[in-house]
């Protein structure tokens, strides 16, 4: 009996040590080793200078920043996997600026007189179909949410033929508590104005109005205002179909125009929150001329490759990704009018080039080919991103995860990460592991109603399917305490966030970027190696791209 149980604690040893023993090869650990904080205060000194004009997409800066980037790729040996055999992608784009003295925006009434609607006060509009001008004679239908969710058993369009129309539709998502019905209090991509605008496109109506209502936005109508007043980008290449009119209404707005319909905007609201909710078609149509200004430019993504080092497994990837564009110069600005951005993304990029550095100089390649991309185009809504989730250099079926980093603060050595969406992949028990191993605390998202994962460009490469998160830091780092953490971020989203503040400065630690870069090299290294391609959780709403859907 003692025997056997001599035999059975020497066993129960031997696979504990084999569970704790890393599956990371030695080139890796000294790829690792080689990750130097003092290079990616180097690249981020440098792409934060003055002399890069804030590198604003389409402007002078941003395309040396890309030039800088694409030269540094090659003095590490990427391959190339742009455009033609370079590292470049060019990615085209439209800039729509919506003519406020031309749009006319009314609702006309099957009886009664028109409601003629003021641009910025009571509505916003902005037609992505980059025409100069745009007329829309169509009836209103309300779609509720506007939202088809089948995994939530969730469909506000029940069917109904929709082309022509404009539909007037509900911010946000049916509100709940069960973490099984849209993920509770957190907010999914069916939440988001951008997916209501997509859905409404691709079900052909011409036109969305969203309903402003600050508590369901959370955000004022200001915000709205503010964002869609002046130029909008698009990508001119987009697959995505487009409306005419996308935009929103104030409150009293709607309110003006269900009375109109003889109906009550509160008896609306509320029978949007019911399951058995049908498309109301209201005796209104929406009268519009929309006139803007359209402005053609063009931007670069850059990408480059390193090689899998199995014949087979190669033609497969992983993927880093960190945006490189900012603000640029605001000419209209007095003082300091130049948006360095040097958290937001110098240090992203810093992050992404060493990494680049560290595998390509590697005396042996994981199995895996490992893709580098710096995208451009994040600050005008992820759309260098959205265009490289749309043109891969490797299918995106074939890429096995997607690690972005954007804005990691840095602050000295962080004890815990931030991994937000994570753990709906397939890849988060690796996560766990390897997080483990760095000493890093996997920090739970603080505000899930808020939608962060939507808001970042490893959200570009999930919509197509691939398992993608952003690497970020917490609020706790070493020597200091959680409230000194806190205050930092509050500090920087108060002082510098999108300012022009948000500059270099000598007293910037980079041992928080190199340890996440670390952590970045391992998690990728093994997810390289690892048997199957990577997927989403059974029921994800990105499980159905994934699965080519
Ligand atoms: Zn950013």
């Amino acid at each position: 009996m003692k025997k056997l149980s001599t035999v059975l604690l020497v066993i129960i040893a031997c696979v504990l040590a084999a569970q704790s023993q890393s599956a990371l090869p030695p080139a890796a650990q000294k790829a690792m080793n080689s990750i130097d904080a003092e290079k990616i205060r180097a690249t981020v000194k440098y792409l934060a200078d003055d002399s890069l004009m804030g590198r604003g997409t389409g402007q002078k800066g941003g395309d040396m920043a890309a030039d800088w980037i694409a030269a540094q790729f090659k003095s590490y040996g990427l391959l190339p996997a742009g455009d033609e055999g370079t590292y470049f992608q060019e990615v085209n784009f439209y800039g729509i600026t919506t003519d406020p003295a031309q749009t006319r925006f009314a609702f006309v009434p099957k009886s009664g007189p028109e409601i003629v609607l003021k641009f910025a006060d009571d509505f916003m509009a902005m037609d992505q179909t980059h025409a100069q001008k745009s007329e829309i004679d169509a009836p209103i239908v309300f779609v509720g949410y506007g939202i088809n969710a089948p995994e939530y058993k969730w469909d506000d369009y029940k069917g109904v033929d929709l082309k022509g129309k404009v539909l007037l539709m509900l911010v946000n998502e049916p509100p709940s508590d069960d973490m099984s019905f849209f993920k509770g209090r957190a907010l999914t991509y069916y939440g988001r104005w951008t997916y209501k605008y997509e859905e409404a496109a691709r079900r052909g109506a011409v036109g969305v109005m969203l309903v402003h209502k600050t508590e369901m936005a959370s955000y004022g109508w200001e915000v709205v205002r503010n964002s869609w007043g002046g130029e909008s980008s698009i990508l001119r290449d987009d697959r995505d179909p487009k409306l005419k009119s996308a935009g929103w209404i104030q409150l009293e707005a709607a309110r003006k125009l269900a009375q109109a319909a003889g109906m009550d905007l509160n008896n609306l609201l509320r029978d949007a929150n019911s399951p058995t909710f049908k498309p109301v078609e209201l005796p209104v149509r929406l009268k519009e001329t929309i006139v803007s200004r359209v402005r053609p430019f063009a931007s670069r993504n850059v990408v480059g490759k390193v090689k899998g080092s199995d014949a087979q497994a190669q033609q497969q990837a992983i993927m880093y990704t960190a945006h490189y564009d900012h603000l640029g110069i605001h000419a209209n600005e007095s003082g300091d009018n130049i948006y360095n951005g040097a958290a937001d993304n110098a240090t992203g990029c810093g992050i992404l080039l060493e990494l680049a550095r560290v595998f390509a100089a590697a005396g042996e390649k994981p199995k895996r080919s490992v893709i580098f991309a710096a995208v451009t185009a994040e600050e005008q809504g992820l759309l260098g991103s959205k265009y490289l989730g749309q043109h891969p250099p490797v299918p995106a079926q074939n890429i096995s995860l997607d690690l972005n980093y954007d804005d990691v603060q840095p602050l000295g050595e962080p004890q815990q990460l931030v991994v937000t969406g994570a753990e709906r992949t397939s890849v988060y028990p690796l996560v766990e592991k390897v997080a483990k191993e760095f000493s890093l605390a996997i920090q739970p998202d603080d505000h899930p109603e808020a939608g962060h994962y939507y808001r970042s460009d490893h959200f570009s490469l999930a919509r197509v399917g691939v398992p993608a998160f952003s690497v970020n830091e917490g609020a706790l780092f070493k020597g200091h305490d959680l409230a000194w953490g806190e205050e930092k971020q509050r500090d920087y989203v108060a002082h510098r966030y999108h300012q022009p503040s948000d500059e270099y400065r000598a007293d910037m630690d980079f041992s928080a970027d190199a340890k996440l870069a670390k952590f970045g090299l391992v998690l990728g290294w093994e997810a390289a190696n690892q048997a199957d391609l990577a997927g989403w959780q059974t029921g994800d709403e990105f499980e159905k791209a994934r699965k080519g859907q």
